[in-house]
């Protein structure tokens, strides 16, 4: 795992656990033992550590969190002090890559000599804990406790070069860096002790204590629900204020607190999830995928044109079709509005609007998509119109094109069944706005090729997508949920709530926005046409009627300038109507209800578990291959908050048994509906077998 190898008289240790370094027990382990060899050589003056192939180390082996390999001997910290007291100097040479346990380890070295353009961070926040290895309290003392927070905080990367000569890094090298290093390490051997090490110095800061209130105050504002950012600013406080040693019991105290939390957790399942959705069964990782350099979307509306953006801004050339000129043209003034706004905010440059605006053609005409490696359809929600749009693609598109739909409710293989090649056919429901959501579903036809399904997966990651796969079923994962989740929002309305109320509860909870700001934004016209179907098709699906009255006075949201709130003009406050509580109002009465207060906590089981019983289903039809993949989904589609871990994540959390007892609660309630809160088999089979959904 470690190379050892000589260079004069620098010893040179090379971490090399593949892809990134991290440091496993194995690789903690491997650098102790070899620092201790150099040590005891007489011909070795200094030391290097370094990462064998592209990067220093990305930090800590995260499957080891929660697991006795996580703390073995050497653990992290034990490690770094032993690098600090080496008798022989340590130069770390860092390069592509140095993050959390990694950069750590690289603090606890002597020196550091950095090649340019490497990534530093401690993104340990973005897990839900700190930098638990000293990280808190070295690196305010090498680059002050200002740049360190922000750091610390943000977990966002530094380039190497960005630091202050002499604070981070004792040299950029220019040329190869491991000669550059060696020639340093000889250098300072030379001059002998003492060397310098960061434990040795002082953070200096004026003014600490109004610095660091202005800074609570700041990520208690911005942090709502995450535990760890209040935390790193309480350690790095200590590192001011308090002796080394000390500083790093606190550290480590706070360490050991949040990687017990379930947010802490939480999140850590969002970071594997990234990359379990990934990962299909039944489709080899190996598996050729088809060439995508150029693409085609028919239909330049809402969605068509965010889902162009996508392409342009991925660097591949898009043509994009309409039946009418004008449509067209006014398809490509919104994607170069929303280009331009970009540029406004500072996001882009002009040259780059312009460069992207390049990649997108328009057409009225067939022939001129042809040759399309994939093309997406976005045209309007009608079985009709999409089957004669796909008849068309099935004509002209060339062979091995990737014939894709972005339909949200209908039957994808009945859209396939209209061309002579339904093995290229797939879904990828794309959510709005395309160009900023990341959530893309993917959707498997019952004839969709391993191949096709491989090749879109790798797209969405392309175009920076969270690719999650599911089968074929009305609203497919996330829709399907929602609409569940939906009628109990409808539900306590009738009951007792009103709009503001079940929102807010919802978003106190973490949901980036509750049901009803949710429709507003969204339309409730969509719901509303969803509905029509179901009075027909499923009559025992019971809804309230509030949300149809509101649709028949033409609320449909805010492009209507109301629907559950009312909008000022070019303001999307959403504020409370009373006309909106009149309608609530009578309601209740025609269904012969009396309203009582409603708890948040009952607002936010009955929501949340009704896309849990929903989710549940899905995992049993196969529709979702895992709980992670729901659960990516309304982390990623939905505004569910990533330390709640998405929904089966969470009624793991609560406990199963804890969340059918709250069901059967409900279900026997005064406005209970028993039909609702049935739980689904696999919810009970789970919850009576003490297993859980993950
Ligand atoms: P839209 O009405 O804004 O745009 C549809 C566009 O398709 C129009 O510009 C229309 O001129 C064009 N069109 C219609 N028939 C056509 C044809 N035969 N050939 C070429 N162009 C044609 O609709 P939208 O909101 O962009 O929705 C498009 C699709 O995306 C629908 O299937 C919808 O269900 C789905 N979808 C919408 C959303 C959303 O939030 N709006 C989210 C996910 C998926």
């Amino acid at each position: 795992m470690s190379q050892y190898s000589v260079r004069g008289k620098v010893a040179v240790i090379s971490m090399n656990n593949p892809p990134m370094n991290t440091m496993s027990h194995a690789n903690r382990g491997m650098v102790k033992a070899a620092v201790e060899a150099a040590n005891a050589d007489p011909a070795i003056a200094a030391i290097l550590i370094t990462g064998g192939g592209k990067v220093f180390s990305s930090g800590a082996e995260i499957k080891e969190f929660n697991t006795p390999a996580a703390i073995a001997s050497p653990a992290l910290g034990e490690l770094i002090a032993a690098l600090e007291q080496s008798a022989k100097p340590i130069v770390a040479a860092v390069h592509g890559v140095a993050m959390g346990g990694g950069l750590e380890l690289s603090l606890g070295c002597h020196y550091r000599v950095a090649a340019p353009g490497a990534q530093i961070a401690l993104p340990e926040v973005k897990l839900g804990i700190l930098p638990g290895a000293g990280g808190t309290q070295r690196l305010p003392r090498l680059i002050g406790a200002e740049a360190a927070l922000e750091m610390i905080v943000s977990g966002n990367p530094v380039k190497s070069e960005k630091f202050a000569p002499g604070t981070l890094f004792d040299e950029i090298a220019i040329g190869d860096l491991v000669e550059a290093a060696c020639t340093f390490a000889e250098k300072v051997a030379a001059k002998g002790e003492p060397y310098k090490r960061a434990r040795d110095l002082s953070v200096k800061l004026d003014n600490a204590a109004a610095f660091f209130e202005a800074a609570r105050a700041k990520v208690a504002k911005e942090s709502r629900g995450f535990p760890s950012p209040p935390k790193c600013v309480a350690a790095v406080e200590a590192a001011v204020n308090l002796p080394f040693d000390e500083g790093l019991k606190f550290e480590r105290a706070r360490f050991n607190e949040l990687v017990q939390t379930s947010e802490s957790k939480a999140m850590r399942h969002y970071f594997f999830g990234e990359r379990a959705v990934a990962k299909i069964p039944d489709v080899p990782s190996d598996t050729p995928l088809r060439e995508i350099k150029s693409a085609a979307v028919v239909g330049a509306g809402t969605m068509g044109g965010g889902i162009a953006m996508n392409f342009a801004n991925a660097g591949i050339p898009v043509t994009v079709l309409e039946t009418k000129q004008e449509a067209l043209d006014r398809g490509l003034a919104t994607v170069r509005k929303n280009y331009e706004g970009s540029a406004k905010k500072g996001r882009i440059s002009m040259a780059e609007v312009e460069k992207r605006m390049a990649l997108i053609t328009s057409t009225l005409n067939y022939a001129d998509i042809a040759q399309a490696d994939i093309v997406i359809e976005a045209v309007f929600e009608e079985a009709a119109v999409k089957q004669a749009v796909f008849r068309q693609l099935d004509e002209v598109m060339k062979p091995g094109a990737i014939l894709a739909s972005n339909t949200s409710t209908l039957d994808l293989d009945q859209i396939a069944a209209a061309t002579t090649r339904p093995a290229d056919v797939i879904g990828t429901h794309f959510f709005s706005p395309a160009n900023v959501m990341r959530l893309l579903e993917i959707v498997r036809g019952k004839a969709t090729a391993k191949d096709v399904l491989a090749t879109t997966m790798k797209l969405a990651k392309t175009i920076k997508k969270v690719g999650v796969v599911a089968g074929v079923c009305d609203g497919f994962i996330g829709n399907r949920m929602v609409e569940q989740y939906l009628r109990q929002a409808y539900f306590l309305l009738e009951e007792g709530a009103l709009p503001q109320q079940v929102d807010r509860a919802l978003e106190n909870w973490g949901l980036a926005m509750g049901p009803f700001r949710m429709m507003d934004l969204a339309g409730n016209d969509i719901g509303w046409h969803i509905r029509k179907r179901r009075y027909i098709e499923q009559p025992e699906m019971t809804y309230s009627k509030i949300p149809d009255l509101i649709c028949e006075l033409g609320r449909f949201g805010q492009k209507t300038g109301a629907g559950f709130y009312r909008y000022g003009a070019g303001d999307r406050t959403a504020h409370p109507d009373p006309l909106v509580e009149d309608i609530i109002l009578g309601c209740s009465e025609e269904a012969g209800v009396a309203r009582r207060a409603i708890g948040d906590e009952e607002i936010v089981e009955r929501c949340i578990y009704a896309l849990v019983n929903e989710g549940a289903r899905i995992l049993e039809e196969g529709i979702a291959m895992r709980a992670v993949d729901i659960d990516m989904v309304y982390m990623t589609g939905y505004g569910f908050p990533t330390y709640r871990g998405g929904p089966m994540f969470y009624a793991d959390t609560v406990g199963l048994p804890e969340v059918v007892a709250a069901m059967q609660k409900y279900a026997a309630s005064k406005q209970g509906d028993p039909a609702f809160w049935k739980p689904a088999p696999l919810l009970a089979q789970l919850a009576a077998e003490g297993k859980k959904f993950n």
